[in-house]
């Protein structure tokens, strides 16, 4: 067990106040990947649904930590050991309070979301869940909150049952209510649509798969670098996100569980670590968090993601989170305003994603045009499948923002769409 209680934390900058306007220019300063061209025309970069971009000071976290403190963390008495073990545990506090969970030990490290369902899957599905039980997950869910419960469901003998959605991409919750009984065993759902940008009401969700004594995990990819998350108010069971997806490096990741769900499941992986003790005969597993991190785990990536933390605090979340609803409506009116475009994805509450298709253009050729105008989109099921097989469209082109983007942005996306529909004309 480790204790975090003497761990020196870096001082977390305040959040300057709601009202100070959104310094577009200033925060883009921020982020040395923008300051590039592509194709000779100034980088719009609009795949933040993918990757988002790294700040500086995340960058100079993450060589910090190189130049200074690499090491390996927990085992040793070392004075490097016990300054990267220091800025490892920091990071968890960080993310504790970022998701405002009860205690670090509910915050454990993965390297993202996928593994974060993977280890639910392993831990809570292949102890609690057998054979006739169900498993619930929605229409618009990415491959990795449909994938692993598909293999828990064929190795029990379960059954996946999924929450159907209407035509603007919105979850239909009287049928998700309708399907939830006392065989169902978990309910895995996401926040925010990463092909359709829809929001789901996941409190309500949650309380519905609680009045039956269901846990649920919502798969947060999209929603922890777009929205406050609070993991207390949600009352979630698990709440999983990417690092790479909110302006951290790729190979960071949380998966934020309740201790009383953490504590009664398997571990995920086997090795050093996260043993008690160890003989041939019998092992003892450790406790939270060790128990679910075997191995050496990705050090540099999660002390950056602790940075990337940092960072949004420091800008503001809520100012963030208003000034890309408002550049999303902006982007949304001046693209659904061009003649043959149609976008997919139109429910009442959205964040970030903006999906479309051109009539008889394949969205792989959008997003090549678009490329050549220096913009970067995504083309392709988004990792989706059911979702554009219940759409009926092979694939969309996303334009995903952030906080960094700006209107001129949109109207150079705008722009390079006119061209690309004057191109198949
Ligand atoms: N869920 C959602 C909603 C996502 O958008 C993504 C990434 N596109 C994932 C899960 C998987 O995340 P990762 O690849 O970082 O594990």
């Amino acid at each position: 067990m480790i204790s975090t209680e003497n761990i020196l934390l870096e001082t977390p900058t305040p959040e300057p106040p709601v009202d100070e306007a959104w310094d577009v220019e200033r925060i883009r300063d921020d982020f040395p990947v923008l300051r590039q061209t592509v194709n000779g025309k100034p980088l719009v970069y609009l795949d933040n649904a993918a990757s988002s971009q790294v700040p500086q000071v995340v960058v100079d976290r993450g060589a910090r930590y190189l130049e200074e403190e690499h090491s390996n963390i927990h085992r040793g008495v070392h004075y490097l050991s016990m300054r990267a073990t220091t800025a490892y545990e920091g990071a968890r506090e960080k993310v504790k309070r970022f998701l405002n969970a009860r205690e670090a030990k509910e915050c454990i490290f993965v390297r993202g979301a996928t593994e974060g369902i993977n280890l639910v899957m392993h831990g809570y599905g292949r102890k609690f869940v057998s054979e006739g039980d169900e498993v619930i997950v929605s229409a618009m869910e990415h491959h990795a909150n449909i994938v692993p419960w598909q293999m828990l469901c064929e190795e029990k003998g379960a059954r996946l049952r999924v929450i159907p959605m209407n035509d603007a991409g919105e979850l239909l919750l009287d049928e998700y209510d309708a399907l939830l009984n006392e065989r169902t065993k978990i309910v895995a759902v996401n926040h925010i649509s990463n092909a359709l940008g829809t929001v789901n009401p996941v409190k309500e969700i949650i309380a519905t798969a609680h009045k039956h004594g269901v846990p649920v995990l919502v798969d947060g990819a999209q929603s922890a670098p777009h929205l406050a998350v609070d993991v207390q108010d949600l009352d979630c069971d698990f709440f999983v996100l990417s690092g790479h997806k909110m302006f951290a490096p790729t190979g960071s990741g949380i998966i934020y569980g309740k201790a009383e769900w953490l504590e009664r499941m398997n571990p995920f992986q086997g090795g050093g670590d996260m043993i008690r003790s160890v003989t041939f005969e019998k092992t003892t597993y450790a406790g939270l968090p060790t128990k679910f991190e075997a191995g050496t785990p990705a050090i540099a990536s999660q002390i950056g993601l602790g940075a990337a933390i940092d960072y949004l605090n420091s800008i503001g979340r809520e100012r963030a989170v208003a000034y890309e609803k408002e550049l999303l409506a902006y982007a949304t009116a001046k693209i659904s305003a061009i003649e043959g475009v149609r976008i997919i994805g139109t429910a009442r509450e959205k964040a970030s994603v903006l999906s479309f298709v051109i009539e008889d253009v394949h969205p792989h050729d959008i997003g090549t045009i678009l490329d050549q105008e220096g913009i970067a989109v995504r083309a392709g099921h988004h990792c989706a499948q059911p979702v554009m097989q219940r759409l009926k469209v092979p694939a969309t082109a996303r334009a995903s923002f952030a906080f960094y983007n700006t209107k001129e942005e949109a109207d150079a996306l705008a722009g390079a769409i006119e061209k690309v529909i004057e191109v198949f004309s």
